[in-house]
This record gives structure tokens, sequence and C-alpha cells, in this order.
């Protein structure tokens, strides 16, 4: 699987482009349609589905434009445990609450996109509408749990970095 950031928006948001056999998703196209249609184009692969790892603006704004150039899907109320395969690749959808109720971050093969869940140096906000401590602290526990370590994390903003197994848990004494 070849993994793209494009960042986009005044907040900076990390959108994906995931490419594998040929298919594509787009993780988050927050902003800056335009931006991401080229990047998924340039890629030569075909667009599959679009997919959010949660529904703040700077991660969604751009859906409808990138949706309606491709004539794709944009994937809405995801499961926990739901396998989405881009091309030979799987992706797989693991809820995590607590930054908002319908978080998810997406398994890949010795990858993971970690929305605003988990970033290379803090947490999601737990103070916006929707959000909680309790579940966000639950979320971080399955979290380390299911990253293998040395798991690269793609997050919602900022760097990716690589995951050691207890990375999650120090932020639990802030929750
Ligand atoms: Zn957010």
């Amino acid at each position: 699987m070849k993994i793209e950031k494009i960042v986009v928006g005044m907040l900076r948001a990390n959108c994906y482009l995931l490419v594998d056999g040929g298919e594509a998703a787009v993780i988050d196209p927050g902003d800056e349609p335009q931006k991401i249609i080229d990047a998924v184009e340039k890629s030569g692969a075909k667009l599959k589905f679009i997919a959010n790892t949660h529904r703040h603006f700077d991660h969604i704004g751009a859906n409808a434009a990138v949706a309606e150039k491709f004539g794709v899907e944009v994937l809405a109320n995801l499961n926990d445990g739901d396998i989405l395969a881009i091309g030979e690749s799987k992706l797989k959808v693991v809820k995590t609450s607590g930054h908002t109720p319908d978080g998810v971050c997406f398994f890949g093969d010795g990858f993971v996109v970690s929305g605003d869940t988990l970033f290379e140096d803090g947490i999601g906000r737990t103070d916006l509408e929707g959000g909680s401590d309790g579940q966000m602290a639950a979320s971080l526990k399955k979290l380390d749990a299911l990253i293998p370590d040395s798991a690269i994390v793609h997050p919602g903003h900022g760097n990716a970095f690589i995951y050691k197994k207890g990375i999650s848990l120090k932020y639990l004494q802030w929750t």
C-alpha cells in the first residue's frame, strides 16, 4: 500500500491517499479539493471510496467535491471491525471514540491512520462537543493493545511516527 499525505486547509489537516493494485481511497478530504483530485489523478489509480476518521469540518470539508468528481461514495456509519478493500490490501475499522463519539482509526498492514485520536506528541481534544475523557482513555488502551510495535501511525495533523507499545498509555494520566 502506498500512502501519500496531502496537507489541507487552515488547520493543516492531513488527508491521506491510499493506493494499492490500481485502486485508491481517500481518507479525510478536509479542504482544498483540487489538490486532492490532482493527487488521485496523478496516482493513476481508480478511486474506490472516501472515508473519514471523524466528522469535524477540517476532515470532511472536501468530501462532497471529491466524491462528486469521481462518482464515489463517502462511507458513513462505519462499524468496529468493518473491513475495507483497496486493491490487494485491506483496511480494518477500529472505533476510537473520545475526541468525537463517532471517531475511528483505520488499520492497514504495518500502519494506522489515527485521525485526531493519537498524534506524534499528544492526543486529540476531549473538550469539544461529544468529546469524552472516559471514552478517550478506553480508546487509547484499545489502540495500545492493537497497534503492533513499529507500526507507522499517520495522524490527522502533524507528522507520522513509529509506534512503540505503551506510547498511548502515557497520555492516560491526562484524562
Ligand atoms: Zn477533530
